[in-house]
């Protein structure tokens, strides 16, 4: 008998799996982790597949099975070769998801997180009340495998996670609890132990080997019955899964951004199939996509409308401020006065106040800041983007022009606007820093502190400012997308949004839903305690309607419109896309590579059923190599590249969350 290994490492360039000859003695199975001799050591591998066919090869023997090893499960094996036919990942890359145990680097934890768990004790101290229960009723009543449960912050989805979470216990059946990186902070889980008791496995991609390892033994025999963890947490061994819930399901983090790029949903769908069981995702803003297939009824839709009593002074008073008014009052400060009004009086009264600023890349578009036009490229819908060099060929040219970061579109950078002929067009950009400087301007004695990449470039850096502005060290926290995430800050009932066009400018299809998302969270920081919050957006666009639905904090009056658009510019989910990113010292040759994929996958699209462009990626040169991408879009994106032999080396990424 003869079994085929996969390794984690790669083994040649034609094929992914070596041959070993079983011994006699040794009872082989489709899963075990073994040990097999490669270039004179001794290596792990999964046995990938068993045959009694004589390869036309000599083969060495398999060593041994690996004991106490959290073997792979059959589901398993079909998840790994399905994820790694989907996603155009090598094989020996999938597996790493499956076996982090004896491969994973190590790396420092964030806190103290205990991988232990002992006795499970949960105590269902709190009641639902009438539309929690309905929820819950939906979900337990439902045939479909996946149930959306929309409902605004504040409205108690953690409680309805416990309950479900609790049944499926009682039944003795394992729950996995995904949340977004990001929020796999002490102080969440803090809170959900105080529900869970003491001990449930988390798993997280900081873990240290051994702690890993000892969680994922711990959930291959059943004896974690309550897996907390982000994405990774997917490919644990369970030994019987009864339910998969996900949380904040609109969380960037549930996209891998390396080889396999997978999506959470996508995979939790496809273990949820192959184990026949159910899962629930929440969000307050939820995806255009997952909201659709709820509301086109492939999912179940679970509303809750209302704040639950006991976390509501109400949504928070929102007002938009509009920064063309300022420029005719000439006010030319990052704030405008009412903001810089109700900061002052916030922060005399002993509050706190948080300053968010939406900055997500580099992008920035031009925009007339007395009429509100942005410059884009109409047959794509998106804003072109401020360039102040670009490169033709692999000669750098410093002028300002505009780029089509969708189809390539070169443009020149408008002086007077098209709309109004003001001269005030130009391209936007503020930083932290810049907010700052402002504010110690208003007031020298301000305490003020800054979280974004630059400041927390370490994880635990973050906790540290989150901690200190807690206990009161600073009077304003300036921040970008990390803070908008769930904290809890009860000193804070005014959040000024200085600029909440930067995310727009974002030449990606997704950038209004990232904007209205954000906005959304962000406002839900202002006034959770007893005290009603205050929300200022500030914006140059007050009627576009990303800020005027999130203002109003309307979900499905954005989902209504932002539909529309996917629909009639054909991006998800009324198509697939796969965006190819090639990269190279030289772009003259990366711009040809990107336009030979390009032709070839013309000539392969004979029914002319995807649309195809090629485009320099928005940051063209990273670590010293141009980029350019090909995208595919269409109803079945993965067989047309499958036919591709121009991949060499690309990137390629499957569902892309940005095409830039
Ligand atoms: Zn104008
Ligand atoms: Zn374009």
């Amino acid at each position: 008998m003869f079994a085929e290994v996969l390794l984690p490492q790669k083994v040649g360039e034609k094929r992914e799996t070596l041959t070993y000859e079983v011994p006699e003695n040794l009872k082989a199975e489709i899963g075990q982790i073994v040990e097999v001799p490669l270039r004179n050591r001794l290596t792990k591998g999964v046995i990938f597949r068993i045959s009694n066919e004589i390869p036309p090869y000599k083969t060495k023997p398999i060593g041994k099975i690996v004991e106490n090893a959290p073997h792979l499960r059959l589901w398993q094996m079909e998840l790994l070769e399905w994820l790694s036919g989907y996603y155009f990942a090598p094989l020996f890359k999938t597996l790493k998801l499956f076996l982090p145990v004896a491969f994973v680097k190590k790396k420092k934890l964030i806190a103290d997180i205990p991988a232990d768990l002992t006795a499970y004790s949960f105590n269902p101290k709190h009641t639902l009340n009438a539309q929690q229960k309905t929820a819950l009723d939906k979900f337990e009543q439902t045939e479909k495998t996946v149930s959306l449960l929309h409902g605004i912050t504040g409205s108690g989805k953690t409680e309805i996670y416990m309950h479900i979470t609790n049944k499926y216990l009682l039944q003795n059946k394992q729950v996995l609890l995904l949340v977004p990186e990001i929020s796999l902070t002490p102080q969440t889980l803090t809170h959900f132990s105080g529900h869970f008791g003491q001990q449930a496995a988390v798993i997280h991609s900081q873990l240290t080997t051994k702690q890993k390892q000892k969680a994922w033994m711990q959930i291959h025999s059943g004896e974690a019955k309550i897996i907390i963890g982000s994405r990774s947490a997917l490919f644990a061994p369970f030994l019987d899964l009864g339910c998969i819930i996900l949380d904040e399901e609109h969380d960037g983090s549930y996209k891998q951004d390396q080889s396999p790029r997978y999506n959470t949903m996508f995979v939790a769908e496809k273990i949820a199939a192959k184990l026949g069981i159910k899962i629930l995702a929440g969000s307050a803003t939820p995806t255009i996509e997952t909201y659709h297939k709820a509301k086109s009824g492939e999912y179940e839709l679970l509303e809750l409308a209302d704040r639950a009593p006991t976390d509501s002074a109400g949504l928070p008073d929102t007002r938009i401020v509009d920064l063309r008014e300022e420029i005719k009052k000439k006010n030319f400060s990052i704030f405008s006065d009412l903001l810089r009004d109700r900061m002052e009086q916030r922060l005399g009264a002993g509050e706190q106040v948080i300053m968010f600023l939406n900055r997500r890349g580099a992008a920035s578009a031009v925009i007339c800041r007395e009429c509100g036009y942005i410059s884009k490229c109409e047959p794509c819908g998106v804003p072109m983007t401020y360039h102040n060099r670009y490169t033709v060929e692999n000669s750098v040219y410093h002028a300002e022009k505009l780029i089509c970061h969708h189809c390539g579109r070169i443009e020149k950078v408008p002086h007077l606007c098209p709309n109004c002929q003001s001269a005030f067009i130009r391209y936007i950009g503020v930083g932290t820093q810049r907010i700052e400087d402002e504010i110690n301007k208003i007031d020298p004695n301000i305490r003020t502190l800054r979280a974004d990449r630059d400041t927390t470039g370490k994880k635990d850096a973050f906790k540290t400012i989150y901690e200190a502005f807690l206990k009161r060290e600073a009077d304003v926290l300036i921040g970008t997308q990390m803070i908008a995430f769930g904290l809890h800050m009860p000193g804070v009932n005014l959040v000024g949004i200085v600029l909440a066009d930067m995310g727009l400018m974002i030449p990606n299809f997704r950038s209004a839903e990232k904007t209205f998302q954000i906005i959304t969270q962000v406002a839900g920081r202002a006034g959770r305690e007893k005290v009603s919050g205050e929300v200022i957006i500030q914006t140059y666009l007050p009627d576009h309607y990303a800020i005027r639905y999130a203002a109003a904090h309307d979900y499905s009056g954005f989902y209504e419109e932002e539909i529309k658009i996917r629909k009639s510019l054909g991006y998800p989910p009324f198509n697939k896309l796969i965006k190819v990113t090639l990269a190279d010292i030289s772009n003259k040759k990366c711009q040809d590579n990107a336009m030979d994929l390009f032709n070839e996958l013309k000539d392969l699209n004979k029914e002319e059923t995807h649309s195809l462009t090629y485009y320099p990626a928005l940051i063209p040169k990273l670590k010293n190599r141009y980029r350019w991408h090909v995208l595919i879009s269409g109803p079945e994106p993965e067989n047309l590249l499958k036919k591709s032999l121009k991949l060499q080396g690309a990137i390629i990424d499957v569902d892309p969350l940005s095409t830039v």
